[in-house]
């Protein structure tokens, strides 16, 4: 498989490959990698290291016990209530590419033996945008992780609330962030990640709200973009604003992990912070 890595310098017929297989170009180092390849290696370049955007059901892989993660909410599926325009159209071709109902994954699992209450969102479907889908999703899921006393994760990925469902998905910001609060009355466990992207209603609502808040290395995380921001302060923002290592150091996140040390640190802080129950899920 050595070959498989190397780059186009290399004699590799990219394009005969890329009919039998898909290939990424990685944004950070410009080389290819087969995407099946990059899955397999926690979609991480090999070359340089820079995380790939990461699929639900890869990651659930990645942070879960083998076998044990149980679906909520499968079938949900957003609806035009709005009538905007091509929405319908969009909703089919975005199920249909990324082979999901929505844009986030919901279930039941375990880490390293304990139950967890888990979310993954999911960029590939519309940005990660939020609608009343996504909202109701994620409440569905804190309001069960409540009334079972269970820790609950979130990876979030998001460009924000999505337009096409305008004061619906609005409303998700705040029955997220009740459903949360509920949680947290309770003494139990919240964990958010926040992954390249996080911004918009994701951002000023669940995203912000773990109990402990972990982003992976180079992570886009803020409310609105930084054109927006620079045009409305009139000032030139600093290298690197709105990044994993520019949120960290003015305490706004609490680490950083690598994707590969992410299922050791979920679960390590799990073990501090929850009672070990050991039950069969
Ligand atoms: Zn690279």
């Amino acid at each position: 498989m050595k070959h498989i890595f190397q780059d186009k310098s290399n004699g590799i017929n990219y394009r005969r490959l890329e009919n039998i297989a898909p290939i990424i170009e990685c944004s950070s180092c410009g080389r290819n990698v087969l995407e099946e390849l990059a899955r397999t290696n926690s979609s991480i370049c090999p070359f340089c290291g820079n995380d790939f955007r990461m699929k639900a059901h890869d990651r659930m892989e990645q942070i879960l016990d083998n076998g044990s993660f149980k679906e909520t909410n499968k079938s949900m599926s957003s609806v035009d209530k709005l009538h905007f325009p091509d929405y319908t159209k969009k909703l089919n071709k975005y199920k249909k590419s990324s082979g999901l109902k929505e844009a986030v994954v919901t279930g039941i699992g375990a880490i390293d033996g304990r139950k967890v209450a888990i979310a993954i969102m999911d960029a590939q479907f519309m940005m990660g945008s939020m609608g009343t889908v996504v909202g109701q999703k994620i409440v569905s899921l804190t309001e069960h992780a409540t009334k079972n006393k269970l820790p609950l994760i979130i990876f979030c990925a998001s460009g924000g609330a999505r337009m096409q469902e305008g004061v619906l998905s609005l409303m998700q910001m705040s029955r997220c962030s009740i459903a949360l609060n509920r949680h947290s009355e309770k003494g139990l466990l919240y964990i958010s990640v926040l992954t390249h992207p996080t911004t918009g209603g994701v951002t000023a609502s669940f995203a912000m709200q773990g109990d402990i808040i972990l982003a992976e290395p180079g992570a886009l995380i803020g409310f609105a973009g930084p054109r927006v921001i620079e045009q409305t302060v009139k000032q030139e923002l600093p290298d690197g604003f709105q990044r994993s290592e520019h949120l960290i150091e003015h305490g706004m996140i609490d680490n950083i992990i690598l994707r590969r040390n992410m299922k050791y640190t979920l679960s390590h802080l799990l073990k501090l912070h929850t009672p070990f129950d050991g039950g069969a899920l």
